[in-house]
């Protein structure tokens, strides 16, 4: 239900042409970061801790914010799924410059109810504005989702009330939710979730069949494996990142170097070096941007399981 049929549809034709092509590694989201620099600080963001030369790489936030809206026309004209990744800070100063599309949505970043997302992102006041942002631009016309990360400070009470607030109060179109990613650059280090205490996290979360009724933009495995109903290695190629160094290797969540192309960070990466029991950074990473590509490879690899996601989307 939170994954458009026109998008599940293409993706599993992109997925069967890779099978057909026997193609081992392939991408099957990229993240485009075109700057570094925030307006906000979250004290668990590993994303942000640039030198200020790094961190100025673009003009101004304005021309900025003008570029990304210029990438995202390009990119939809070209009918590539678009999500706009943002904490909605600016959102509704900068709602004109996009157009409503099937191909375009603002994923906003929501870490739970007033209190919590406030405290998460270290600053009063925008729960509100994100959530002022996430009706005008339902209102107007646009697909809104949301991104969720959760800390050992949450507790399946907190995940359950974000997630019934997202999905039945601002109905937005579907969400993404992830334990955080234990980032070295992160300021606090004091609340990222081990494997064991994000399995049971979640379990609680989904135990009284409520996952079923949330429009959750994952496969039905990626679940699964929250749960620790089965367990994967990660597929670090799946959703690489690019931004103003290049492609990152070997995933979003950390940075080994950079590679001019997609090709290059394919071919010349030791993926047998990354991964839970091999790299010590990786050892409590079950994040969405390296499990949910395993996951939809393992569905498109059963019919079993390709009938059970199509029924939860449908
Ligand atoms: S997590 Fe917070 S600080 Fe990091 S990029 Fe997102 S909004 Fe900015
Ligand atoms: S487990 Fe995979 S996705 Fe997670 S940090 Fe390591 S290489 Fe990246």
């Amino acid at each position: 239900m939170g994954i458009p049929a026109r998008q599940t549809m293409k993706v599993g034709w992109y997925l069967f042409r890779n099978r057909v092509a026997k193609r081992q590694r392939f991408a099957l989201v990229v993240e485009l970061e075109p700057l570094f620099a925030c307006n906000l600080a979250c004290p668990g963001c590993g994303k942000i801790q640039y030198p200020t030369k790094i961190l100025r790489q673009r003009v101004s936030v304005e021309q900025a914010v003008g570029a990304i809206a210029a990438m995202v026309d390009e990119l939809v004209a070209r009918k590539r799924f678009v999500y706009l990744c943002t904490n909605a800070v600016l959102l509704r100063r900068k709602l004109d410059m996009f157009t409503p599309s099937p191909y375009f949505a603002f994923t906003v970043h929501i870490d739970g109810l007033r209190e919590r997302h406030d405290d998460a992102v270290d600053r009063p006041g925008v729960f509100e504005e994100a959530v002022a942002a996430i009706r005008e631009a339902k209102a107007r016309g646009f697909r809104v989702t949301t991104n969720s990360t959760f800390f050992t400070n949450d507790s399946p009470e907190t995940v359950r009330s974000v997630l019934d607030f997202l999905n039945d109060d601002l109905e937005v179109d579907s969400m993404m939710i992830s334990p955080a990613y234990a980032y070295e650059k992160a300021p606090d280090q004091e609340h990222f979730l081990g494997v064991e205490q994000t399995r049971r996290l979640f379990r609680a979360t989904f135990g009284d069949g409520r996952r079923g009724r949330w429009r959750l933009n994952h496969s039905p495995l990626f679940l699964d494996f929250l749960e620790g109903k089965v367990d994967y290695q990660c597929t670090a190629w799946g959703i690489p990142s690019y931004s103003v160094f290049g492609w990152q290797r070997p995933c979003y969540l950390m940075a080994d170097g950079y590679t001019s192309t997609y090709r290059e960070l394919v071919e010349e990466t030791d993926w047998d070096r990354y991964g839970r029991g091999k790299d010590p950074r990786c050892a409590n990473c079950m994040a969405h941007c390296g499990y949910e590509p395993t996951a939809v490879v393992a569905t498109m690899s059963s019919l079993r399981e390709s009938i059970r996601a199509l029924r939860v989307s449908a």
